[in-house]
């Protein structure tokens, strides 16, 4: 396989949250409204346009959409065309799909909200004062937001507005939070070399990374996932517990909605951890890539293990929910974006029973692997294991021993840098001072005082605003 065709991708989108003021969330949900509404119309209309044996293509929709009253539509020209082509897209889908057998419907849903899309230079702009500005065309006020900083995920440095595409502003109803979703352009990165990298993957440990460094050596980094498994457990816990109250109330009672709306809460929070933890994974996971020069990245196939598994039985109910919450898939297109290189896959059945140095086949119990075979007693630790055996089925087409004096160094990672208890809690701390010095409201800043004066005994304090409530606890 030739590496020059391997290597993918220039552009890449930037996930910016943004806080809007009062008037501009006002404007931007109406805008949102009044597009899903043109977008439902649009749908009607190329419906009826097949009922009459005609097929509108994509600029019959835009001006259908374009044709409307301006009153009708208080969008820029470009959002309204952007939501044309963005329904012939849906449609030209749903063609392939059902082509390719599918059992797929054309676009009919009707929508409450559409995100809206602004064109560089038209549809927004940076203003003189270094803002950021969205128009919803002539003569209407547009939305004004501070300039979003954007950082190139493979360079880490920041990407200069003049190099920003096509924004599109974004409602998460879940989170109850705007975002920006910023293209951009970057250059040709990633991996140069010709080395070849292994990868296992595994629902503890999201990847081992294998390498040979030398004659004599295979490195082996093992990328840790206990954050993930501790967000997701946290969050099905939280979920089951507010299903479970769920399931005892009465639809669309007060406090059934305000059940409903924090589960979502939680499980909008858990995603965008969870999103950044897979991000943070092939960081790690491209830096060693890069590191040891690859030309190739292969992983053992585990693709659609978790399907079936019910059906099959071939799990329990606690694997099984873990194998559906893995994110093995998104965590490998981050790493093909990072370290521009597409992954292969082979098969890697018993990859990690094997042994590495005499093969022969063990079952490993825990996170340790022990050779059984008394002329061998191998150990290592388990992901390593199957990383390296990857790694030589990759090279060689079937596991062969790495040799009796091969040296198997391993390095573990943290995917997320964590602080400790102490470091938490003098975070916290600060926090608490600064809310200190911006709260005004005696009622509310009396609880942080106490909590504070607690931990910290006779802290003379130097901001005024706190001090009438502060002196009372004293
Ligand atoms: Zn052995």
């Amino acid at each position: 396989m030739s590496v020059a065709t391997a290597r993918v991708g220039d552009q890449r989108t930037a996930i910016c949250r943004v806080t809007l003021s009062g008037t501009d969330y006002r404007r931007a949900h109406d805008a949102c409204h009044v597009a899903a509404l043109l977008w439902n119309q649009a749908t009607d209309w190329v419906h009826s346009e097949w009922k009459e044996k005609r097929s509108p293509g994509k600029y019959a929709i835009q001006s259908f959409l374009t044709a409307l009253p301006r009153g009708e539509r208080p969008l820029h020209a470009h959002t309204t065309e952007i939501l044309a082509h963005d329904l012939e897209d849906a449609i030209a889908t749903y063609r392939t799909n059902r082509k390719a057998g599918m059992k797929v419907r054309a676009p009919w849903r009707k929508k409450n909200y559409r995100p809206l899309s602004f064109t560089a230079n038209f549809g927004w702009r940076v203003t003189p004062d270094g803002r950021l500005a969205l128009s919803l065309g002539r003569g209407r006020p547009r939305i004004v937001l501070p300039l979003p900083g954007v950082q190139d995920s493979a360079r880490g440095e920041l990407v200069d507005a003049s190099r920003w595409g096509e924004i599109q502003l974004c409602w998460d109803r879940d989170a109850r939070q705007w975002s920006l979703h910023i293209p951009y352009e970057t250059g040709r990165e990633g991996s140069e070399g010709t080395n070849l990298i292994a990868i296992d993957e595994g629902i503890i440990n999201p990847m081992a990374l294998a390498s040979w460094v030398g004659e004599r050596t295979i490195e082996v980094t093992v990328i840790n996932g206990r954050e993930a498994r501790a967000v997701k457990r946290c969050r099905n816990k939280a979920v089951g517990a507010i299903q479970k109250r769920l399931s005892r109330m009465k639809d669309g009672s007060k406090r059934h909605r305000r059940l409903v709306a924090a589960k979502k809460r939680i499980k909008a929070k858990a995603t965008w951890q969870l999103r950044n933890f897979d991000h943070q994974v092939a960081r790690k996971a491209a830096d060693f890539a890069i590191g040891h020069g690859a030309g190739r990245i292969v992983a053992g196939d585990v693709r659609g293990i978790e399907r079936k598994t019910r059906k099959e039985r071939r799990a329990g109910r606690h694997l099984r929910q873990q194998l559906s919450q893995w994110s093995r898939g998104t965590q490998e297109r981050y790493l093909r974006e990072k370290a521009g290189l597409v992954i292969e896959h082979i098969n890697e059945s018993s990859s990690t029973k094997t042994c590495p140095k005499c093969l022969t086949s063990n079952r490993p119990s825990g996170r340790h692997y022990r050779c059984q075979n008394p002329a061998c007693g191998f150990t290592c630790h388990r992901d390593a294991v199957g990383g390296v055996n990857i790694l030589q089925k990759a090279i060689h087409g079937e596991y062969i021993p790495i040799g009796p004096d091969t040296k198997i160094r391993v390095t573990y990672l943290r995917a997320v840098e964590r602080w400790s208890m102490d470091q938490r809690q003098a975070h916290r701390l600060v926090q608490r001072r600064k809310a200190r010095a911006l709260s005004s409201a005696p009622n509310r800043a009396l609880p942080q005082a106490t909590a504070v004066s607690e931990r910290v005994p006779a802290t003379p304090s130097t901001s005024a605003s706190a001090s009438g409530p502060l002196a009372a606890v004293a």
